[in-house]
């Protein structure tokens, strides 16, 4: 068996049968992407939007495609009659961008809000409150080619576990408090290969692994 094989496998079996495992294979060549399909996957996670539609027309056509990466507005039509799942979604105008697109393929595209959890500064993301205010906004209730589905995260990029704990837990915390007004709501994504083990002890539905699947990624070609 081949090593993507035997990560994907032992990674699989060893997820609850509620947490949907998405393979993040930005970086990595076709033929990769393909083994994985062959021993059974079929989600599949990409950052930028030129390689995600490559991917798409190579691929097989049952892949269900999530886009991961920072989303802009101008970039939104070329994924729009495919994408499966638009995690990364951090501003009303993009939301109001994806609505447009959706509607002109004649679709509701599923979405994740991304909230900020990290203590870094440069990550992207709603605050609690920022979050709150565009699910209440009118703006937000009129479109009706979108549908929230929950939640994305990234925690902090550290060694402390406790720390990250703590960053899914109040993730959690806030999500069960929305999904009460928001019934639509089943989607946790937080976990990523450092951390996706703690991420599922916190509520995690949906985790969102690369590296330990495919191997490191290499940027300098
Ligand atoms: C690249 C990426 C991942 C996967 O990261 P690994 O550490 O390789 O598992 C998950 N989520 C997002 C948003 C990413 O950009």
């Amino acid at each position: 068996m081949s090593s993507v094989t035997q990560n994907l496998l032992d990674i699989k079996n060893a997820l609850p049968e509620h947490v949907t495992l998405i393979a993040v294979s930005k970086t990595k060549p076709n033929a990769l992407l393909q083994e994985a399909y062959d021993a059974g996957q079929r989600d599949f996670g990409e950052n930028y939007v030129q390689e995600l539609t490559d991917k798409h027309a190579a691929l097989p056509k049952d892949i269900h495609w999530h886009f991961i990466g920072h989303l802009q507005s101008n970039k939104v039509k070329y994924i729009a009659p495919f994408v499966h799942l638009i995690h990364g979604v951090d501003s009303l105008k993009l939301l109001q961008e994806i609505n447009k697109q959706a509607q002109k393929n004649n679709r509701v595209i599923h979405c994740l809000l991304q909230i900020f959890i990290a203590q870094e500064e440069t990550k992207f993301g709603l605050s609690f409150e920022e979050c709150e205010e565009l699910l209440n906004s009118e703006i937000f209730k009129q479109l009706n080619n979108v549908s929230i589905n929950g939640f994305m995260a990234m925690a902090s990029n550290t060694d402390d576990d406790t720390q990250i704990r703590k960053e899914f837990q109040s993730l959690k915390k806030f999500y069960e408090k929305m999904k009460v007004q928001h019934s639509q709501f089943s989607i946790l994504s937080f976990g990523m290969s450092s951390d996706y083990n703690i991420a599922v002890e916190e509520g995690s539905t949906m985790v969102r692994i690369g590296s330990a699947i495919f191997g490191e990624r290499d940027y300098s070609g």
